[in-house]
């Protein structure tokens, strides 16, 4: 074989008159009869090749290299020229060319189902899926691998700088009660019993804090059998972290720090200290706890205006649990966020449909005022619920700071469903109105917020029971462990206000990071058991190898994890998380190349004691 000298983006006008070779995949061609290009292409870049009769090619290498197609493997050897033809300034090879005096054809392709060329119309993914190995070669999706290839390397210096020890984790795990639905793999020595694919490694992370060994990081695989969603794989990447003797300052800081190296290498941009919001606050001003603050359409709390008007939707939400304090999940309240400039944008029919939007998250609609201008000049109520804020118009345009041209929406109900539809809602007038910004040259604007604070449980509205907003194993913050301890479990309102020593790093609405100060003490740590409902048996069925790790000497610890994906996600500009794994399935868990998943032999089947309820498709 032709073995290659240089790569297909290598070379320059230094190299002119010299003999290479190079190796790669056609990409395109031209035949003139006693002319033929080739542009050749591999990782590195394109080169043209010339195939020229009167430059005294052989007519056995003409004959070749006129039968040579799109996506050919091939090596050449040639001498570097000036490109006769003039400069192609869109390639780094752009001012020379070779002319080949030898052609080896390492491959032969069959017809390609697409072409991996990035100018053309991309074909639909599922194609590209099944024939990833096509995809992958467009130099876009080269570029991708090397974006996500810098992260691992600048995360690994960066840690490694701190002094974390990267320690890999079992991936055959236990199936623990973690939050989200595990993989399970049977096993043939023990008939009926599974081991769990770790949602990710937070009990080895502890223990390898009990362990001693004080910082450690690993770039890891996660799994989570959840259902289908846009921007999530049930198989993912995390760069998960945890410290010893820490409190949730220093694992804040040390991240911090991490998140600045990160974009200054990728990016080149310096991010600023990041801002820190409370839970509370994010969830009051924006409605969510992954607040986008990229715009600022603010939500605010309107409960007291609401009481003073006559509409019967105000009432009867404020009614509900109204000797409940601020800020608990059945507490009715009124929110309103103002929209400025909605009252032309934000049609009738918009508003409508925003009223059906909302019902997807539990509430009953959206009311809706407009303020325009009046005959005299002035601001004037109008449409909606115009009417019964007519009376109060002074005291609602003040509160709010309307000027003509908004539009105002209220949500009226319990508190935790009018926050969360108004959030969601928050977001939807913003990509309406037009709000989002643009990517500028360098990707952003980067928005960062630190939301601390959180509740340490919240009831699943389904089964009515407690779960750990982050993880049962998440500590309350110091100030608040004793009132945790003390707190009567049949004690809803009390257990409903602790709060937890968890963090989350937001960025332009999505969260790229979440952690906490980890529960070291074991009666803490039984005591949530028991509130998310175990029984001490099923507490130490689950979990007896953490309750007895942090019975032997556990460290004041602390972690975080970060999204990997996303991180990458945010690099190359793209919001399909299949674009930033090499070999990602489908919606449905479905891998298009390998076809899996796949029916497997009876046989094998039965040697895993397992016997299917339901046959296999034919
Ligand atoms: N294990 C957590 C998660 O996967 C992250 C952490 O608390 O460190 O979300």
């Amino acid at each position: 074989m032709l073995v290659r000298t240089h790569t297909c983006g290598q070379l320059r006008e230094s190299d002119v008159a010299a003999t290479v070779r190079l190796n790669g995949w056609v990409n395109s061609y031209r035949d003139h009869g006693n002319l033929v290009f080739i542009d050749l292409r591999d990782r590195y870049g394109i080169t043209q090749l010339v195939f020229d009769r009167e430059d005294g090619a052989a007519q056995s290498m003409m004959d070749a290299a006129d039968k040579l197609r799109n996506e050919d493997v091939i090596a050449v050897e040639g001498t570097v020229r000036v490109r006769k033809g003039g400069e192609n300034p869109k390639l780094a090879t752009g001012k020379v060319e070779i002319v080949v005096t030898s052609l080896e054809v390492l491959a032969k392709t069959d017809n390609p189902p697409f072409l991996p060329d990035d100018l053309a119309k991309l074909p639909n993914e599922e194609l590209r899926l099944t024939h990833r190995y096509i995809d992958l070669r467009r130099p876009s999706m080269q570029r991708v691998l090397a974006a996500r290839h810098k992260v691992y390397q600048v995360t690994r210096r960066y840690f490694d700088e701190q002094g974390f020890l990267e320690v890999e984790t079992p991936i055959l795990y236990k199936s623990t009660p973690e939050g989200a639905r595990e993989f399970l793999v049977p096993t043939r020595h023990v008939p009926g019993s599974f081991y769990a694919l770790p949602q990710s490694p937070q009990l080895f992370k502890q223990i390898l804090m009990v362990a001693g060994c004080d910082r450690y990081m690993q770039v890891c695989r996660c799994f989570r059998d959840e259902d289908p969603r846009a921007d999530r794989q049930a198989e993912f990447t995390q760069i998960d972290l945890e410290m010893s003797f820490v409190r949730r300052e220093q694992v804040m800081q040390t991240m911090e720090g991490f998140v600045r190296r990160l974009w200054k290498e990728m990016t080149g941009i310096d991010v600023p200290p990041l801002r820190r919001m409370s839970y509370r606050e994010a969830m009051e001003d924006y409605g969510i706890d992954r607040p986008d603050t990229r715009y600022d359409l603010r939500i605010r709390d309107v409960s007291d205006f609401a009481r003073t008007v006559e509409f019967g939707i105000f009432k009867s939400a404020l009614e509900k649990g109204a000797d409940r304090p601020r800020f608990n999940s059945k507490k009715g309240v009124v929110k309103a966020m103002r929209v400025p400039g909605g009252a032309d944008k934000l049609t009738r029919k918009v508003t409508d449909g925003y009223t059906e939007f909302v019902k997807g998250f539990g509430a009953g609609g959206v009311a809706v005022v407009k303020v325009i201008k009046g005959e005299d000049g002035q601001p004037k109520l109008d449409t909606g619920i115009a009417k019964f804020l007519e009376p109060r118009k002074a005291e609602f345009l003040a509160l709010l700071g309307c000027e003509v041209g908004d539009t105002v929406l209220f949500l009226a109900d319990t508190y935790s469903v009018a926050t969360k539809a108004i959030g969601e809602l928050r977001q939807k007038v913003a990509r309406d109105m037009g709000l989002l910004p643009a990517p500028g040259a360098e990707g952003g604007p980067w928005n960062f917020l630190w939301v601390v604070d959180f509740p340490m449980f919240e009831k699943n509205k389904d089964t009515g029971k407690w779960v750990a907003m982050h993880h049962p194993f998440t500590s309350p913050t110091d100030e608040q462990m004793q009132a945790f301890l003390d707190a009567d479990p049949d004690d809803e309102v009390t257990i409903e206000g602790i709060v937890s020593a968890g963090y989350d790093i937001v960025l332009n609405g999505q969260e790229i990071a979440g952690g906490s100060v980890r529960i070291h003490d074991r009666a803490v740590q039984s005591k949530v058991f028991k509130l998310l409902g175990l029984t001490p048996e099923q507490a130490k069925e689950k979990f007896s190898f953490l309750l007895e790790a942090l019975s032997y000497g556990a460290p004041p610890h602390a972690g975080i994890a970060f999204g990997l994906d996303r991180l990458v996600m945010n690099f190359v500009g793209t919001d399909n998380i299949r674009d930033v794994i090499a070999f990602p399935k489908t919606q449905i868990g479905a891998d298009l190349m390998t076809r899996a998943p796949s029916p497997v032999p009876e046989a094998q089947l039965r040697d895993v004691h397992i016997r299917a309820l339901t046959p296999p498709a034919p």
